[in-house]
């Protein structure tokens, strides 16, 4: 092995029914989008119905179908995609049962065309931005979306299946961001009903909200970040105070052990330099595999029961850490990040140390690691 991601899918089982517990008569839909952040979209998507999510969500629609063609029937799973262009596979998602999402008439207008094409009615959830500024439609587009959206429905072409909206500052509990955005889905819900639509869900809830902000549930909440097990909100509480453990683990195996004189310069440009006769390791992960190049001489990882710093920069393939006068062999195991109870640094860990967010560190993990499941 040289190096992988193990997927401990015990764990995310264990962060839906956790999220389950929280959520009360809302439902679960567990995110998938962007292959599961890097866990695998299919093997996650399966381990999250089977521990009572409802929903799938991805972003774009090519990732629902996936979900599809990977055997995940509309009985199993409604699946959500709301990133949408003109040139998107309409037809095929409306073949395929998926729900789509609709920001705007000429998102609407696509979803007709799809729905003449295959003689099929589609499933839409109409988006409204509440805040957050990207897809959605603006206060005063809603009504006209609504209404469109309301005829269609009357004439049997489609079914609204959902309203729906994202937040902005979840992650920040308190902004007033929040407040805001609530109050704006709860008037869109009013002009939505008003107009004759009763979807089937209504959902706001990212994972922050999930965990923090109760009232905003509605009917479903939309879980990412939380069923990886890791805590969206990391100055509130890491994973365990909410009852969630981290999924994946990230090592690899020293692809080489090595002495060498105090002065030698290690990796591109010498940005290290031994202070003394010392022992290299060579870790065969890079930059290409989604370890942060901005990890050169910052990132940590646990080696021979203790942690470690990158030495120098991380190249495409690999990277070098210095362990003094610690004994090592090629091949022992280097775990750059997992759940953090063997002592191992987390993913939250790297996050701190390269100036980014746990979604990133995970979700970047490139295809040339191997996944494993536990
Ligand atoms: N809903 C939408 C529309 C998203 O884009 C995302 C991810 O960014 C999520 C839900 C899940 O967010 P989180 O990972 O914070 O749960």
């Amino acid at each position: 092995m040289r190096a992988e991601a193990v997927i401990d899918l015990a764990a995310l089982r264990g962060n839906v029914r956790a999220l389950r517990a929280r959520t009360g008569s809302a439902g679960v839909m567990s995110v998938v989008k962007a292959d599961a952040y890097g866990h695998g979209a299919v093997p996650c998507a399966l381990a999250a119905l089977d521990a009572g999510a409802t929903w799938l969500g991805t972003a774009t629609p090519e990732e629902a179908l996936a979900l599809r063609a990977a055997g995940i029937t509309p009985d199993r799973a409604r699946v959500l995609c709301w990133l949408w262009t003109p040139a998107g596979p309409w037809a095929q998602a409306v073949a395929a049962d998926l729900d789509i999402s609709v920001s705007g008439e000429w998102a609407l207008r696509h979803v007709l065309d799809a729905v003449r094409a295959t003689g099929r009615p589609a499933r839409i959830h109409l988006k409204a931005d509440t805040g957050l500024g990207r897809n959605g439609a603006q206060p005063h587009d809603w009504p006209d979306l609504v209404a469109a959206a309301r005829a269609a429905e009357a004439e049997g072409l489609l079914t609204v299946a959902g309203l729906w909206s994202h937040f902005a500052c979840a992650d920040e509990p308190g902004h007033p961001a929040n407040a805001a955005q609530l109050t704006a889905f709860r008037q869109a819900l009013v002009v939505a009903e008003a107009a004759g639509l009763r979807p089937e869900v209504r959902h706001l809830a990212n994972s922050p909200a999930t965990l923090l902000m109760p009232e905003t549930h509605f009917d479903l909440v939309r879980a990412g970040l939380a069923q990886y097990g890791l805590s969206p909100v990391p100055e509130v509480g890491g994973p365990e105070e909410f009852g969630l453990r981290p999924v994946m683990t990230l090592q690899a195996g020293l692809a080489q052990v090595k002495r060498v004189p105090g002065g030698h310069g290690v990796s591109y440009g010498h940005s290290y330099v031994t202070q003394g006769e010392t022992t290299l390791a060579l870790v065969p992960m890079g930059y290409a595999d989604g370890i942060p190049r901005h990890a050169s001489g910052r990132g940590p990882l646990w080696l021979g029961g203790k942690w470690r710093t990158v030495a120098g920069r991380v190249a495409m393939d690999q990277f070098v850490v210095d362990l003094g006068g610690d004994p090592a062999e090629v091949g022992d195991l280097a775990v750059l990040f997992g759940p953090g109870d063997r002592g191992e640094p987390t993913a939250e860990d790297w996050a701190r140390a390269t100036g980014t967010i746990s979604y990133e560190i995970v979700t970047r993990i490139g295809a040339r690691v191997p996944r494993r499941y536990l």
